[in-house]
C-alpha cells in the first residue's frame, strides 16, 4: 500500500484519479472537452499536500483550451487574492465541482456535477486539506448536499454562508466565499473577497 502521507504518492494518486476518471468519466460534458483524454482538463492543480483547497464551479473557455483550472479573468483575480496573503497557486490546490466546460458557460446541471463528483471526492480524500474554500453558491450547494446527504432545491444564499467557518458532518472544515468571477461584474465584491482572504490566512494559522 502506498503511504498517502508521502507527497510523491499523493501526486501519483492524484494523477491516477485524473487519468482513470477523466478518461472514462460518465459526465455528458466530456464529449465536448478539448482535453478529455488527458490528465489535465480542469481537474485540478496545485500542491498535493496543500492545507488550502479551493472549489470553483466549472471550467470556462480558457480552462478548456489549456486544461488548467482558473486561468482566465476569474483566475487572475484568484491568483492576485492569493498573493495578498503571500501564497502562490502552487501552494494551494485549485479545482471545480464540474470538470468539463458547460456550453456557453452555463451553470452545470446536477447530473453533470454528480457524474464528476467522484473525482472531487477522491481529490479531497487524497489531499486531506485543513480548509476547503468554496467559491460561489454552486460549489457551496454541492458540498452542503454531500456533507449532509441531502438534495437542495436551489443554491444557498451567499449572504447566509459567506465568510463563516463551518465543519461538515463528514469532518471537513469549510469557509465559503464569493466566486472571484462575481467581482468581475460587481466591483464592490472585491473588498469583500480581500477581507475573506485575510480571514483565510488567519484561519490557516489556527487550524
Ligand atoms: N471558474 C470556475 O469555477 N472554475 C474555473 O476553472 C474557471 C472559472
Amino acid at each position: 500500500m502506498p503511504n498517502l502521507a508521502d507527497d510523491n504518492s499523493k501526486q501519483q494518486a492524484l494523477d491516477r484519479i485524473a487519468l482513470v476518471l477523466s478518461a472514462s468519466s460518465p459526465c455528458p460534458l466530456r464529449a465536448g472537452a478539448t482535453h478529455a483524454n488527458t490528465t489535465v482538463n480542469g481537474l485540478g492543480e496545485g500542491d498535493p499536500n496543500a492545507d488550502l483547497f479551493f472549489i470553483g464551479e466549472a471550467p470556462g473557455k480558457n480552462e478548456d483550451l489549456t486544461g488548467r483550472p482558473f486561468v482566465g479573468a476569474a483566475g487572475k483575480i484568484l491568483t492576485d487574492l492569493l498573493a495578498t496573503i503571500d501564497l502562490k497557486r502552487e501552494d494551494v490546490f485549485i479545482t471545480s465541482i464540474e470538470k468539463f466546460r458547460p456550453p456557453d458557460n452555463r451553470v452545470p446541471k446536477p447530473q453533470e456535477i454528480m457524474a464528476c463528483f467522484p473525482v472531487l471526492e477522491e481529490q479531497i480524500a487524497v489531499i486531506e486539506p485543513k480548509l476547503i474554500v468554496t467559491l460561489g453558491r454552486h460549489a457551496l450547494r454541492r458540498m452542503l448536499e454531500w456533507e449532509n446527504d441531502i438534495k437542495m432545491k436551489a443554491p444557498p444564499s451567499m449572504d447566509e454562508y459567506r465568510g463563516k467557518i463551518f465543519i461538515g458532518p463528514k469532518g471537513h472544515t469549510y469557509f465559503p466565499i464569493h466566486h472571484p468571477a462575481a467581482a468581475l461584474y460587481s466591483r464592490k465584491l472585491l473588498p469583500t473577497l480581500q477581507t475573506d482572504f485575510k480571514e483565510i490566512a488567519r484561519l490557516l494559522k489556527t487550524l
